[in-house]
């Protein structure tokens, strides 16, 4: 289960916009993207004009680094949402929006996907009462996510808790902040995910 270890601020510089990578430091004034628009490097500050394939690379890394994917686990996701019925690009987001570390974060039960996806490692996550520890899992209609019993008295549990007051989940998710749980209502459509992809731009890329 590789990930990418090296420093999450360096992403959202790379794109050009926030990806949300470092929870509350995301939305307060130490965002690295705020203080320094340029991408990271030597050569970061030249403000260069994309062409055609640049858009839709950087549109790919975008998806991939705000799911916390990697390069051959996306390329399985667009296959995936290519054979699927219906438009590519919306097959595509809707699979990485049905990922288990990622319907945690939209619980409001971790403050970035990264933290998403330790609570699952950790096994602090049931899915269906049994313990998981895959991020990858794909939820399905009528699957119940909850927050483990034994990890509910810890000190993490609660700060996230009492943050997961202030967020509101996606109408896809039933989430109960008391019980630490959630019913996936129905499946993810692309209107319910509020991140401004241009998804038509990777499907273009990987139909070279
Ligand atoms: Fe991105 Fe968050 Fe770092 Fe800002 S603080 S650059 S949004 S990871």
């Amino acid at each position: 289960m590789a990930r990418y270890t090296g420093p999450a601020c360096k992403l959202c510089r790379r794109e050009g916009k926030k990806l949300y990578l470092k929870g509350e430091r995301c939305t307060s004034g130490k965002c690295a993207l705020d203080r320094r628009h340029s991408a990271p490097g030597q050569h970061g500050a030249n403000n260069k004009k994309l062409r055609e394939y640049g858009r839709q690379l950087r549109e790919k890394q975008t998806a991939k680094r705000y799911y916390g994917v990697l390069e051959k686990q996306f390329k399985n996701y667009y296959v995936e949402a290519a054979r699927k019925p219906g438009i590519t690009g919306e097959n595509l987001l809707c699979l990485l929006e049905r990922r288990l570390d990622n319907v945690v974060y939209r619980m409001g039960f971790a403050e970035s996907h990264k933290e998403a996806r330790q609570l699952v490692l950790h096994e602090h996550i049931e899915l269906n009462g049994k313990k998981v520890n895959i991020p990858s899992i794909l939820v399905k209609a009528g699957d119940v996510i909850t927050v483990r019993e034994n990890f509910r008295n810890s000190e993490k549990c609660k700060a996230l808790v009492e943050s997961a007051q202030t967020k509101t989940a996606p109408k896809w998710l039933e989430v109960n902040k008391d019980n630490m749980s959630a019913k996936v209502v129905t499946l993810p459509a692309r209107e319910d995910i509020d991140f401004p992809f241009e998804e038509q731009l990777i499907v273009e890329l990987y139909s070279k």
